[in-house]
């Protein structure tokens, strides 16, 4: 038989958060090592439980949820998107407007092969989560990246956008509670994003995932509630980080602005959720439970909690290392730091974070996977209990002062 090769489409695309340092990992974990694994946002392997009246909730409907389900959703779900919307002060959400998906990852990919035509350019955030930029060039897309600022707390870059848009860009994707940055917008960016798309004629991806994960004084503002009725915006988040069930695969997608304008591409979006027939209808059901009673996110974020308490003690730590910088991260789960090329003058990223993890047994992830366009960055999940995370970061400053020894 001849050799069978992976199709020209997957070319440009990459997804460095779970490959080859990953593969790495395994076979150092295969040859008996502890691997300290800081590269996935996944909290349940961390010692986070989702609240027993989710998983109560998934166990309860099992016997009855052993049918495909409507493409869109059960009703219920998206009735309880919907007025989670409208308690947020978005009154127009309709039971409608909702998609529910196998995890937000299913909506991305769906959206991005019912809006993408061969060469549009969508704006895509550098540095960014990269299923974004990988879905966009699987549809046949070209993900065209603007920077974020560092020296700017991480807020795009509004210039940088201007700059990039061409009569062939379509799209804006907006990552706010931001991965991997952690940066949490403010309410003057969302307006000044939302108004680029107006002036442009851009629909607007906005990825709130991490919208209740939000630390001291940082406030979430959705997108969808300065885009009025002239900007198309979808709106996906879901129950993976705040509630802790990545594993359930549970995911939504709200759609608004002016949808007489787009009835065209909403067609083809649902002929898109029909062909895969519909998302996990046990975890379906657990998302009425999640938005509709009382889950306390506070006792995680809050002064003592843990999400809270980890990324300021990564944050300090990080920072506390010659050469490293790490901005205070004001949302999500992550840090991402940078490592001053002068004090560490590294070629390739994804080499640095595989001899660290030869080393040193952590995995970390690096920021050239996230479309960083420069290999001075890495990204820390900060998901592992404080005696962890000042042992995992402790062999990170070890490595570092090796380097600096050199
Ligand atoms: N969007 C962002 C910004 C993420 O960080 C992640 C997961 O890490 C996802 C989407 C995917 O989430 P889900 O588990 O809902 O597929």
């Amino acid at each position: 038989m001849r050799r069978i090769k992976q199709s020209q489409k997957l070319k440009n695309v990459r997804y460095d958060v779970r490959g080859p340092i990953l593969v790495e990992a395994q076979r150092l974990e295969a040859m008996g090592h502890r691997i300290l694994k800081l590269n996935i946002g996944n909290p349940a392997p961390f010692g986070f439980e989702a609240p027993a009246a989710i998983v109560a909730d998934m166990v309860h409907h099992l016997p009855e949820a052993q049918g495909y389900s409507d493409s869109r959703g059960i009703f219920s779900a998206r009735t309880a998107v919907a007025q989670y919307y409208q308690s947020r002060g978005l009154q127009d959400a309709h039971v409608d407007d909702i998609f529910i998906g196998n995890g937000v990852s299913e909506l991305i990919s769906m959206v991005l092969q019912a809006f993408v035509d061969d060469g549009n350019e969508i704006l895509v955030p550098a540095p960014d989560y990269p299923l974004w930029t990988g879905a966009v060039s699987l549809s046949g897309g070209t993900p065209v990246h603007y920077l974020c600022d560092e020296e700017n707390g991480w807020m795009p870059d509004l210039e940088d956008i201007e700059s990039k848009i061409t009569e062939n860009t379509h799209g804006l994707v907006i990552i706010n509670p931001n991965n991997p940055t952690g940066a949490v917008y403010s309410e003057e960016t969302v307006k000044a994003l939302v108004d680029i798309a107006r002036r442009h004629d851009l629909v607007i991806f906005s990825d709130e995932i991490y919208e209740k994960i939000l630390f001291g004084d940082a406030v979430h503002h959705h997108t969808a509630a300065y885009t009025d009725d002239d900007v198309l915006c979808l709106t996906f988040s879901g129950l993976s980080k705040a509630y802790r069930v990545c594993g359930y695969r549970a995911g939504w997608l709200m759609v608004s602005g002016p949808k007489h304008l787009a009835e065209d591409f909403l067609e083809g979006l649902t002929l898109v959720a029909n062909m895969r027939m519909c998302a996990n209808v046990p975890a379906q059901h657990a998302i009425q439970t999640a938005l509709g009673g009382y889950q306390s996110i506070e006792e995680f974020i809050g002064p003592g909690g843990r999400f809270y308490e980890q990324s300021m003690l990564a944050h300090r730590m990080l920072n506390d290392i010659p050469g490293v910088s790490s901005v205070e991260p004001k949302g999500a789960l992550y840090c991402f730091p940078k490592l001053d090329p002068e004090v560490y003058p590294i070629k390739d990223d994804q080499q640095f974070v595989i001899d660290l993890l030869r080393s040193k047994h952590i995995l970390v992830t690096h920021g050239t996977g996230f479309n960083w366009p420069t290999p001075d960055h890495f990204r820390l999940v900060t998901l592992p209990d404080v005696t962890m995370l000042e042992e995992a970061i402790g062999r990170i400053a070890e490595f570092l002062a090796e380097i600096r020894a050199t």
